[in-house]
């Protein structure tokens, strides 16, 4: 069976499921509820299409992801609008996710290879008469389990570079956005005609059930999950069974500072838009700012002004920040909007009313209670929370306070490198915002309840190979000593050797 294109209607042999465009509600697509064994046949097909992959070498490769990258350019607009009907984000912010997976992928298709490429390495004293090599290489097959949030950025950070590196990929996008991960595989075969008869990117759609199969399926050599905390431990349970190294990418709560030497115009603007745009859906989204006082009236009255200006696409018209893509949503922020206004936070822009059924006005709350939920757990909604500091000591110390560590902002003119050195994270913006997640040379994950792991970058291909080293014999040593004919004076003249070079 194709695992590319959908049934025309759900039966019991072949179930299906409908997404949905959260702006209207309207069945969008309907796609496959695959099974244990479907997953385990695509997990199958792809690993003999890897042994293809692998033996085409880098330069094969990279003149085969180049023509993906071209379909992708060529065909930028549609899959905007695909993502947009399943997420209902704004078409521009649909194109923004695909022009930076597209420099994501032309990135590592070009750097797989000085990266990745076998090189030698010094033997040692000890061990000069050895030739060594260090080579990366592939697991074989990846096995990608996305978030719907950003339904293409967010996989391909995985996905192209686990390509790059030489492996094949079964992806099981979201419930809620299978058509764009069916779409993102389409453009691959569409870009490699190969592909037909060696799947580098198969999707398999359905809901965590499929998602757990892949995890369990044998012959994966690595999982790499992007979604929440909770479901991430679920996945490390079910890889943990045959021993499937994992990539960790969850959530956060991520903190923006702000230094008395900042740019405050430039800062309110970013904790807007950090805040704000994907109507807040944003793993490395701002959630939290710690001001310090004698800046942060200024501070408070430009990001009111910037917040009460935005607003949420209709069905006809795009907005500024779209419906809450899973609608299930509003009630996380519509419980943390309440408990930090009732606990003595001070609503400046919206309030509890500002929470609907499926899409949710800009909240900006001031002096929350640094042990309310608005504080300690991951909103995912337009929801910023704003707390005075007395100076920037107390603002690292709060923004270090959650068991978190994804990103982080930091407005310094003078400090921010510093200020950053201090957060426990894994990624800062300095006078900027979200910057790192579009630079490709820069790793992208985090620590704690965050995940571990990193995709992006050259840690981001090296997540997808196994190192193997090999060390050969050049020549025969004088003395040998991994031999039962080594002598006394052999390891006499060795432990000298290692006295008088190691031992002052
Ligand atoms: P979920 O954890 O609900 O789901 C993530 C993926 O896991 C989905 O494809 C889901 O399938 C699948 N899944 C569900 N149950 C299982 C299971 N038992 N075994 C294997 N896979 C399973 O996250 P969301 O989709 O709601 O995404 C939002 C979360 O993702 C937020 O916490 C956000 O912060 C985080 N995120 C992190 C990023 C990062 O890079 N660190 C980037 C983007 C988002 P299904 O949808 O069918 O249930």
């Amino acid at each position: 069976m194709s695992v590319t294109e959908a049934p025309a209607a759900s039966t019991d042999e072949n179930p299906t499921f409908a997404s949905l465009d959260p702006r209207t509600g309207a069945e969008v697509g309907r796609h496959p509820i695959h099974d244990g064994a479907h997953v385990r046949a695509a997990v199958a097909a792809a690993a003999e299409a890897a042994t293809w992959w692998e033996e085409l070498g880098f330069a094969g490769r990279r003149k085969r992801l180049g023509a993906w990258r071209k379909v992708l350019v060529a065909q930028l607009d549609r899959l905007a609008e695909v993502i947009r009907s399943e997420t209902g984000k704004p078409f521009d912010d649909a194109r923004l996710e695909l022009v930076l997976a597209i420099d994501h992928l032309d990135w590592a298709l070009k750097n797989a290879e000085g990266v990745l490429k076998k090189r030698s390495v010094a033997p040692g004293l000890l061990m000069a008469n050895q030739a060594a090599t260090l080579a990366y290489r592939p697991f074989g097959v990846i096995g990608v389990i996305g978030p719907w949030n950003y339904p293409v950025f967010t996989p391909m950070g995985s996905i192209a570079y686990a390509l790059a590196a030489g492996n094949t990929v079964v992806f099981k996008p979201s419930e809620l956005t299978p058509g764009v991960g069916v779409a993102l595989a389409r453009t691959l075969a569409e870009a490699i005609p190969e592909s037909a008869a060696h799947p580098l990117l198969t999707v398999v759609t359905g809901f965590g059930q499929t998602g757990a199969d892949l995890c369990g399926a044998p012959g994966v050599g690595k999982i790499a999950f992007t979604g929440s905390t909770a479901t991430g431990r679920k996945v490390m349970a079910a890889a943990s069974q045959n021993l499937t190294p994992v990539l960790i990418e969850c959530g956060g709560k991520d903190p923006l500072i702000v230094a008395p030497d900042a740019d405050i115009t430039a800062a309110a603007d970013a904790a807007v838009w950090g805040g704000m745009s994907n109507a807040g859906q944003t793993c490395v989204g701002v959630e939290r700012v710690y001001v310090v006082d004698s800046v942060a009236d200024a501070f408070l009255a430009a990001v009111t002004a910037g917040a009460r200006k935005l607003r949420v696409s209709t069905v006809t018209a795009d907005g500024d920040i779209g419906p809450m893509t899973m609608p299930s949503q509003t009630d996380v922020v519509r419980r943390h909007v309440t408990d930090a206004i009732e606990r003595g936070g001070r609503a400046v822009v919206g309030g509890a009313d500002s929470v609907g059924e499926t899409s949710v006005d800009p909240v900006v709350i001031v002096d929350v209670p640094e042990d309310s939920s608005a504080v300690t757990e991951e909103t995912f909604g337009p929801l910023l929370v704003v707390n005075r500091v007395p100076d920037v000591d107390e603002a690292v110390r709060r923004a270090n306070a959650t068991g978190y560590g994804l990103g982080a902002t930091v407005f310094s003119d003078k400090d921010g490198d510093t200020i950053a050195a201090r957060l426990r994270c894994g990624m800062v913006s300095v006078n900027g915002v979200i910057s790192f997640a579009a630079i490709p040379a820069l790793p992208f994950g985090g620590v704690g309840d965050s995940g571990f792991g990193r995709i992006h970058g050259a840690d981001g291909l090296r997540e997808f190979t196994r190192p193997q080293a090999v060390a050969r014999q050049r020549f025969a040593l004088p003395i040998a000593v991994t031999s039962f004919q080594r002598t006394a004076r052999g390891m006499s003249a060795l432990v000298g050797l290692v006295r008088t070079r190691h031992g002052r």
